[in-house]
């Protein structure tokens, strides 16, 4: 069951809300934050059932979780993991990547991606994107070295990166494909689901469009290769005290998976109205100069995860200045991500950390800024949102917020 309509902020069916506080008292305008959860009573009552039964781990709702994920992703494997990030470990594991193997993936994307390959001992190699944030197949092209094993494409913001041209590629010089699908639940490319085209993993984080706290999931269209995630997951064993080969715990619990199946329930509606809210503000911000809104390719179906635009040179405001004056109204902006992949001292001259040239990454890194885009806004929100952009890159003289 899913709740009533965002914005319901009055609604006594969601008692489980993240945070109900809407700024400080006398305030009349709440502030509008760049993420909420949609979670209800559903899930306090799974959770309540879990702890009524006494198993905790290892029980009947992580399969029926698994099921479910399989289920709302065209039927491929799921193997429910601890989080994104320990899908990520599991899958480049399962598929025996490691040392002196090279990965080459996309230098916008939040850490996990490259601290995951890093934990498994590969070197990364990182390609150029194309204007859609997304790992450019041109540029992987031209990075493919002897020792490349893998490419790591990651559908950002929920927009799914081009899966038919990567596959093809990876065909073409017999490398393996893992998507980090982290921010794109429920996303198409080609007419199917992200987890049919390759091995890709998903996080349950709690910003994701759907979330369980912390949790992940590998989904994979090989049955080999589900078998090993299931091994990696639990030490190896198959049967207890039967070690088949090296693993670990990345284990969810039987809360997390409850909860995460309310979540699947919502899904549909979540993205819905994630696809809703991005029309909104793409129309409201039509003409603004300066400001690039995102657009969803023709055979892809965005999910929405951020609502992320690129203010040009040519904008009225620098980023810093927009998401003071953003804040200022009561809008939290933010910047995914504020620096590329590498461009951090502790990875600086790593080892295993090949740069690669990626200058139209380093420019949209310097441009990229998300609104608020998530299932609990209202129409009243979006607008404010809007009013707040054109206030500031449009008509002369941006004003301070609202007053009381
Ligand atoms: C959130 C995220 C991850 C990591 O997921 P966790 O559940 O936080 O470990 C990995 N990659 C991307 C692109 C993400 O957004």
């Amino acid at each position: 069951m899913v709740p009533p309509a965002a914005g319901a902020d009055h609604d006594p069916a969601e008692t489980v809300r993240a945070d109900v506080s809407t700024g400080p008292p006398g305030r009349k305008e709440h502030r509008i934050r760049i993420s909420e959860p949609l979670l209800g009573v559903e899930e306090e009552t799974a959770v309540l059932a879990v702890l009524r039964s006494g198993r905790l781990t290892s029980g009947p709702r992580v399969e029926e979780f698994e099921q479910a994920f399989a289920a709302a992703h065209g039927f491929a494997h799921a193997v429910a993991v601890s989080s994104g990030t320990t899908a990520l470990v599991t899958a480049l594991r399962a598929h025996g990547i490691g040392p002196g193997d090279e990965v080459i993936t996309t230098p916008l994307t939040f850490g996990a991606t490259l601290n995951a390959l890093l934990e498994v001992g590969a070197a990364t190699r990182f390609a150029d994107i194309d204007d859609d944030f997304l790992l450019d197949p041109a540029a992987v092209a031209a990075a493919i070295t002897p020792r490349t094993r893998a490419i790591m494409p990651v559908h950002l913001y929920g927009l799914p990166a081009d899966m038919p041209e990567i596959t093809r590629l990876a065909e073409r010089h017999g490398l393996t494909v893992i998507a980090d699908a982290a921010q794109a639940h429920g996303a198409l490319v080609a007419g199917q689901s992200v987890a049919a085209a390759s091995t890709a993993t998903f996080s349950m984080y709690g910003s994701k469009n759907i979330t369980c706290g912390e949790g992940g999931v590998v989904t994979t269209p090989d049955a080999r290769i589900a078998d090993r995630l299931r091994l990696i997951r639990n030490h190896g064993m198959r049967n207890r005290y039967e070690h088949l080969m090296a693993g670990s715990n990345y284990r969810l619990t039987e809360m997390q998976a409850a909860i995460g199946s309310v979540q699947l329930g919502r899904l549909p509606e979540i993205n819905r109205r994630r696809a809703a809210h991005a029309a909104r503000l793409t129309t409201g911000l039509e003409g603004v100069p300066g400001l690039i809104t995102p657009r969803q390719p023709a055979d892809r179906l965005h999910v929405w995860h951020q609502y992320t635009v690129r203010l040009t040179d040519d904008a009225r405001a620098g980023r810093d200045e927009v998401i003071e004056a953003l804040d200022q109204a009561g809008v939290e902006a933010r910047v995914f991500y504020p620096r590329l992949a590498f461009d951090h001292d502790c990875y600086r001259d790593h080892p295993r950390i090949a740069r690669g040239d990626t200058p139209r990454a380093e420019l949209i890194s310097r441009q990229v800024l998300s609104l608020p885009v998530h299932p609990r806004l209202t129409d009243t929100d979006l607008d404010r949102v809007i009013d707040a952009v054109r206030r500031t890159l449009v008509s002369p003289g941006p004003e301070p917020h609202p007053k009381p």
